[in-house]
């Protein structure tokens, strides 16, 4: 499987609109973070984990030119804001868009993508095929993917294991019980948002702890502010097998 970070920053970016912090200011390329999201290549399977408002720019830069299915980890603007941009394969792949979440979350989109699901349908609109989930596994296409229950404040939101890799963003608690489905993973994302403590996301130290519980081969941080400091810094201060995500890094699982 080959999976690609399409975008590593928290729900504003880096840089953020108007901000000349340091990290704001950087020229390093891995200092530049669209909203966050993943490109999960299996065999044939081409499947995005989240579309946030930069998923246009994403597919664009990564040249993706097949998209079999969308799944979503919650709700929140930053992971679902550019799903009208799935119409571009619709048009091209003569076929409705499958959209995997939660029933609560499917519910949402309809709410904020009211035209999509309207009755009388606008011509070239998004066309979708809504597929609901729950925290038993399901497969995407044929891919088995093995839901993860997480906290996210107080709103349930779902990681997801994929063979030997685990996605887990806007997370800042997993049970005992959903650690237990994580562990053996060789290679795990997990969200860190910034050294200070947060009210829904890990802070850099819990994402730390958590990976050294959980002790997989190769670990990557994503969905980060500017406040965590410049991606070259920050790389100096964690273990090796601890590395933080950068827009367009892949890496095969
Ligand atoms: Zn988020
Ligand atoms: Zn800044
Ligand atoms: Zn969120």
């Amino acid at each position: 499987m080959k999976v690609t970070f399409l975008g590593t920053g928290t729900s504003q970016g880096v840089p953020v609109i108007g901000c000349s912090c340091e990290v704001c200011r950087s020229v390093d390329y891995r200092d530049k973070r669209l909203r966050v999201s993943v490109h999960l290549q299996v065999d044939d399977k081409s499947i995005i984990i989240d579309s946030g408002p930069d998923f246009r720019q994403q597919v664009l830069r990564e040249r993706i030119k097949k998209l079999d299915a969308l799944v979503f980890t919650h709700e929140h603007k930053d992971h679902t804001a550019g799903l009208d941009d799935i119409r571009a394969f619709n048009f091209s792949q003569h076929k409705d868009m499958p959209l995997f979440a939660e029933e609560r979350v499917l519910e949402q989109l309809k709410r904020e993508f009211a035209y999509i699901f309207a009755d009388f349908k606008y011509p070239g609109i998004p066309q979708v095929q809504l597929h609901p989930i729950t925290e038993e596994p399901f497969e995407v296409e044929g891919v088995p993917f093995i839901p993860i229950r997480v906290k996210h404040y107080k709103l349930p939101v779902l990681g997801f294991r994929v063979g030997d890799f685990t996605y887990i963003t806007d997370a800042n608690y997993i049970s005992a019980a959903e650690k237990e489905k994580i562990r053996g993973s060789k290679v795990i994302a997990l969200n860190a948002l910034r050294k200070e403590p947060h009210i829904s996301h890990f802070s850099l130290q819990e994402a730390v702890d958590l990976l050294e519980d959980l002790q997989p081969e190769k670990a990557y941080l994503t969905h980060i502010s500017h406040l965590l400091g410049s991606h070259r810094e920050v790389e100096l201060e964690l273990p090796d097998f601890i590395r933080l995500a950068y827009d367009g890094l892949q890496i095969e699982v």
